[in-house]
């Protein structure tokens, strides 16, 4: 079995040795549990690069590692990160060429692959559940929508940037777009909505029977909805993971009857929903299985 390194960097570096589609040994973190969180907001481009570089070497000098796999958050192409809506300064950064010789491997440099972290989590996902012939579809809710899909596929994919409505007055998106999807559901653009209230309070208030809440509640499992729809028609049905902070607030029951109202065609028929908790060994693994592949090939 080929080892790999596995690394997560959205909000903090996790970095994992996998092996088997399991993770070896303690994962490695910056910062470590307890430090400020979004470590990269204030990072310079090339302090990131560095950063990773250092991690990935903590777990795997001396480790006969073949390749390195990342997640990183944004449109990533032949390991250039080419927009990171939250984390400007690296736009138009390659960081496969920054991590290119941060190990050997049989006197090479290991490679490296970059994929965006929903699909790593995607790929998390299909391994961890035996379902690497399936094609599986993730949403990740937090302040940002992300949507992810295994097997990989060239393109940009920007699911939570799907438009789900015409009206001109929902312009909350984090991208400036108009009638996005994360212009309802993305945690920052509900804050902007809601200037008077929390994400927990307008979910708890519409439980409690609050109209305009409730309203909101309905709109924001529509809006996930509509784009799920979207990606059926597109790819036909199949299993979608929701995963994030917010995957908590998805009443799964609400968001088929919705599905079901939007999807009508029968051999269209069929998806299923599933919430999963947040988990740096999904992503770690996925990355690692996703590198694998684009290396090594799928057999
Ligand atoms: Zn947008």
């Amino acid at each position: 079995m080929r080892r790999a390194i596995g690394v997560l960097a959205a909000e903090h570096i996790v970095v994992g040795l996998v092996e088997g589609h399991r993770v070896l040994g303690p994962l490695v973190r910056y910062p470590e549990r307890g430090r400020g969180a979004d470590v990269f907001r204030s990072m310079p481009a090339e302090s990131i690069g560095q950063c990773l570089r250092e991690q990935i070497q903590k777990v795997g000098a001396g480790q006969n590692v073949e390749v390195i796999g990342v997640g990183f958050p944004g449109i990533i192409r032949s390991g250039v990160i080419e927009e990171s809506p939250n984390l400007q300064q690296v736009k138009g950064l390659n960081l496969v060429a920054s991590l290119a010789s941060a190990l050997r491997h049989d006197d090479q440099s290991v490679p490296v692959c970059v994929f965006n972290d929903a699909d790593v989590t995607a790929a998390g996902v299909a391994a961890t559940r035996g379902q690497l012939d399936r094609l599986i579809r993730v949403w990740t809710l937090g302040n940002g929508v992300g949507f992810g899909r295994y097997p990989w596929a060239a393109g940009a994919w920007e699911g939570g940037h799907i438009v789900v409505t015409l009206d001109p007055r929902e312009h909350f998106c984090g991208c400036g777009g108009k009638g996005h999807l994360e212009g309802i559901m993305g945690h920052r653009a509900m804050r902007l909505r809601f200037l008077d209230m929390e994400p927990e309070e307008i979910f708890e208030n519409a439980k409690a029977g609050d109209a305009r809440c409730d309203a909101f509640v309905k709109l924001w499992h529509r809006a996930l909805a509509a784009a799920t729809a979207t990606s059926i028609h597109f790819e036909g049905p199949g299993d979608f993971f929701i995963t994030g902070p917010n995957a908590r607030f998805v009443d799964i029951g609400m968001l088929h009857r919705y599905v079901h109202e939007m999807v009508k065609m029968s051999p269209l028929q069929g998806s299923r929903f599933e919430t999963i908790p947040v988990s740096d060994e999904i992503g770690i693994i996925g990355a690692a299985v996703n590198a694998e592949r684009a290396v090594f090939g799928s057999g």
